[in-house]
């Protein structure tokens, strides 16, 4: 089907994000990489900046207006995102980011609940922010990786992840949506399993936030983690989600101003969750950005996000089939708009840098997740994803400049 047969009510959000506008090496660009950042709407930058000059001060310091306005605003934001995943405020934590949250729960969690020679389950899909973390653990206490191996359609391996559990499985790890292949894993399914087997599960929700409708009581996930950035709000700011029952039993990751109640050099008191996490002065300007991303998002609405960004998927993936010198990895579905593939004989980077002359923006490489190219036996793949912004033409251009590439290529295999 031709792109202009197909309608999508969401084409016009385009306009709200002022860099898509503009050009990449002098052609218009083409923006193909929300699942590595998304653009950010002018929502989000205008709520920054008024920030910076109208409501800007430290937060949960001052007791002068202007610092209580700031610190109003920044728990707004917490409230914001705890409603955004069905939690409540006192679960959400601010964080650098997914990477952030999942470090604090490997130090915290896992320093203070595991012991040598206790399990860790993980997939084969993992971005290294949910391998390497869990490493350091292995490095600082001896705790052993169990990993659940992917399938050749990108799907997990469930029957392996039952056969994982033993009596010192302690947490199972795994992402809700690969950001390479884009599969979507059954995670309900897995945390009901890790459960009956009286284990905790943290998800990684970095690529599922952005595209879908998450709730963690329904869930009834033990940490979820995500970053704003990939969700159109700024950078340097993320959640982790823990259940109450877990951060009153964790200790603190980082200490520093804060989270403290009172401090002697005898002893010291910290003040309760969320702030116990939160040493030092926060991204105060970021969570600003965070709440003005979630406002906008909501407006628009997740399921009309969702059904989107399928659509776009269901376009793209029946063009790349129809060219035929191009394979997918990863087929199995569901899957969020997140599509990986090869070319024979054409290096990833190859393909990359032919689209980036056309404008496009792509990712081509490992994607943080090495174990995974392992599994498909290639070196890199390139990966096109998709965001509210994008639309028919953009599948277009991107199928377009793949022609290019196998007529500057043209002894590729089919
Ligand atoms: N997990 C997944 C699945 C991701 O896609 C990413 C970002 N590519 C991360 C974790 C890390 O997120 P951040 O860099 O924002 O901490």
């Amino acid at each position: 089907m031709k792109s202009e047969t197909r309608t999508t009510e969401l084409k016009w959000f385009k306009k709200d994000f002022p860099l898509l506008g503009g050009t990449n090496r002098g052609k218009p660009l083409v923006y193909l990489d929300s699942a590595s950042s998304a653009q950010k709407p002018q929502q989000v930058i205008d709520a920054i900046s008024y920030f910076y000059g109208h409501d800007y001060a430290n937060i949960h310091r001052g007791i002068y207006e202007l610092s209580e306005r700031a610190t109003n605003v920044y728990e707004q934001a917490r409230e914001a995102a705890a409603r955004f995943i069905n939690a409540s405020s006192n679960e959400i934590i601010f964080t650098s980011g997914t990477t952030g949250a999942i470090n604090l729960v490997a130090q915290s969690f896992g320093r203070s609940q595991l012991q040598a020679g206790d399990e860790i389950i993980v997939t084969e899909m993992e971005h290294h922010s949910n391998i390497v973390p869990w490493y350091l653990l292995k490095e600082q206490m001896g705790i052993v990786l169990k990993v659940v191996p992917v399938l050749d359609d990108g799907s997990l391996d469930m029957l392996a992840y039952a056969s994982l559990f033993s009596s010192r499985t302690k947490l199972v790890a795994v992402t809700h949506v690969s950001n390479v292949i884009g599969t979507i894993n059954p995670i309900r399914d897995m945390i009901m399993l890790a459960h009956s087997n009286d284990v905790p599960v943290l998800v990684d929700g970095a690529q599922a936030v952005p595209h879908m409708n998450v709730d963690v009581a329904d869930l009834d996930c033990d940490f979820y983690t995500f970053s704003s950035h990939k969700l159109y709000g700024p950078t340097g700011i993320g959640v982790l989600y823990a259940k109450s029952h877990w951060l009153s039993q964790m200790p603190p990751y980082q200490g520093g101003g804060g989270m403290i109640e009172t401090v002697s050099f005898d002893e010291i008191i910290y003040v309760n969750a969320p702030h116990k996490f939160e040493a030092g002065t926060p991204d105060i300007a970021g969570a600003v950005g965070l709440l003005a991303a979630i406002q906008y998002i909501s407006n628009i609405g997740m399921q009309n996000i969702e059904k989107h960004e399928q659509s776009l998927l269901e376009y793209a993936e029946e063009k790349i089939h129809e060219l035929g010198f191009v394979q997918i990895i990863g087929t199995t579905h569901p899957k969020a708009g997140v599509i990986s593939f090869v070319m024979n004989d054409v290096h990833a980077h190859d393909i990359g840098t032919i689209l980036d002359a056309e404008g496009i923006a792509i990712r081509a490489g490992h994607h943080c997740a090495m174990p995974l190219m392992q599994r498909f036996n290639v070196p890199a793949t390139v990966r096109a994803s998709f965001g509210i912004y994008n639309d028919f033409s953009d599948v277009d251009a991107l199928i377009e400049a793949l022609k290019l590439v196998k007529r500057l290529f043209p002894d590729v295999a089919a």
